[in-house]
């Protein structure tokens, strides 16, 4: 079979490999099929074989960023939430909005999704998917994330959307019930990742576990088993996630307790976790991901990524919910690096800042890489690696003068420099445009979609879901010590 090449002339290259992050100027990289052949100055693609090649004089070439942590069904609903806290979420996105979805939403939500993060050079996400009502939303969402072509780990959600929307009580009612969602998850494992490696797959599979007190803790160390089971690549939940989970140590503790942690397991947020919890992630390998948009947002805490950078631990940063904000990962490397400064310089004196520029890209790209357990193959623009790669061209007002490359990514660039997106060696944005979409009718669908979910949330009488909801946010934070280390 003929080999297909592309070859990406005099860049500016980011590699991300080594420390500091090496920077390569006037440089060129050969892309053979689906991985990075070479790298480095002059180099020529074969004479005989049919050669894209691209331009990239002015350009800066960065990995593709990972993203550990989307709620990729939600983007139908992006907006909505912008002045929510994490109480007001709860009640509503997992008690009304999630019950309203019917399959055919959760395709175009995902394919969106996945076709919005491309375009802001997300070339691998952790989807964390708990709007599965029914194995036909699992099939669904499954075809969303394959149809738009992005690396990913689809993480299978165990949590039960109450039937009746605004109803938490009847989700123990749910003919779907948790023995009948195993069963399911089983079959879309076989079904459509019967060979779960990541050199192999763009997508993967894994699962999402329900958080307590969703679940006993018993309950949820018998997820994790079955889990395990299914072969589950990545299994990842929420935790720590408000300051009253410091004393109930619900998730890692509980995995900790019973001997259950290893490093497939993801933990999206974390901000209140112990010193203890801190450690056994450390010792197990398991990644931790910061998602700083919501956080802030929300009242879940600070991100957690530089503490857990400073213990030795895995992690990386994530988006989310989109239905707060949109899909620009550079302003979640800024969120995470300008927090964390703004809280290191209160009332200090100092020249250079403690937290680099150079980290936080690190965390958008070879962390999360490190965190999916995908580092062997992609997280660096490295010869062997797959061809997962973003350019943005930075010739214009905002970029020029380029003085520090990852300083102008991180801090001058925008999705709008983002000229061109590889994913696994194929081009899927160049000259700054989707590659194959029809937008006309996506767009449609999506808006269609949203109006239908928001009229129908609409006549959702609240008063049970927000009553329950608050007594247990009451709660958490009367628990909530006066301090998190
Ligand atoms: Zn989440």
């Amino acid at each position: 079979m003929a080999k297909l090449y592309t070859l990406i002339k005099n860049a500016t290259v980011v590699s991300m490999e080594g420390s500091p992050q090496a920077v390569l100027e006037e440089c060129d990289i050969l892309i053979e099929n689906d991985r990075i052949k070479a790298i480095g100055q002059q180099i020529s693609a074969p004479t005989d074989e049919e050669t894209i090649t691209i331009d990239a004089t002015d350009c800066i070439v960065t990995p593709g960023f990972v993203d550990g942590h989307h709620h990729m069904w939600q983007h139908l609903l992006r907006g909505l939430t912008v002045d929510w806290s994490l109480y007001g979420y709860c009640c509503h996105l997992r008690s009304v909005y999630g019950s309203l979805y019917t399959p055919d939403d959760v395709y175009f939500a995902n394919y969106a999704a996945s076709l919005s993060l491309l375009n802001n050079g997300v070339t691998t996400v952790l989807d964390h998917c708990h709007v599965i009502n029914s194995p036909a939303h699992a099939d669904a969402a499954v075809k969303g994330l394959k149809d738009a072509g992005i690396r990913g780990t689809f993480c299978y959600g165990f949590y039960p959307n109450p039937p009746v929307p605004g109803d938490m009580a009847s989700a123990a009612n749910d003919k779907f019930s948790p023995v009948a969602r195993l069963e399911d998850a089983a079959r879309v494992r076989q079904q459509y990742f019967a060979d779960n490696e990541v050199d192999n797959s763009l997508i993967t599979f894994g699962v999402a576990l329900n958080e307590p007190p969703l679940v006993s803790r018993e309950d949820n160390v018998a997820e994790l088993d079955a889990s395990r089971k299914l072969g589950a690549r990545i299994i990842t939940v929420h935790t720590s996630v408000m300051p009253g989970d410091i004393v109930k140590g619900e998730v890692i503790q509980n995995f900790s307790t019973a001997g259950r942690m290893a490093p497939d397991l993801v933990f999206s947020h974390g901000a209140y976790m112990t010193k203890d919890e801190m450690q056994a992630l450390q010792q197990s390998g398991a990644g931790v991901v910061g998602t700083p948009d919501t956080e802030l947002q929300m009242g879940m805490g600070y991100p957690v990524v530089w503490k857990a950078l400073d213990q030795g631990c895995r992690a990386c940063l994530g988006l989310d919910i989109t239905s707060n904000q949109g899909n620009d990962f550079i302003v979640q490397m800024r969120l995470a690096l300008q927090t964390q400064r703004a809280r290191q310089l209160d009332r200090k004196v100092a020249q250079l800042l403690p937290r680099k520029t150079a980290d936080a890209m690190r965390l958008a790209t070879l962390g999360g890489a490190e965190v999916m357990q995908m580092e062997s193959s992609i997280g660096s623009v490295t010869a062997g690696k797959k061809a997962d790669l973003v350019i943005f061209r930075c010739d214009d007002i905002d970029t020029v003068p380029v003085v520090d490359p990852i300083g102008t990514v991180v801090f001058h660039a925008s999705p709008k420099n983002i000229e061109t997106v590889i994913v696994n060696g194929k081009i899927v944005k160049r000259d700054g445009k989707l590659v194959g979409v029809d937008w006309a009718s996506l767009s449609g669908q999506v808006k269609a979609r949203s109006q239908r979910l928001r009229d129908d949330a609409a006549k959702v009488d609240m008063t049970n879901a927000e009553n329950l909801f608050k007594a247990a946010f009451e709660k958490g934070m009367e628990e909530a010590p006066i301090t998190s280390f």
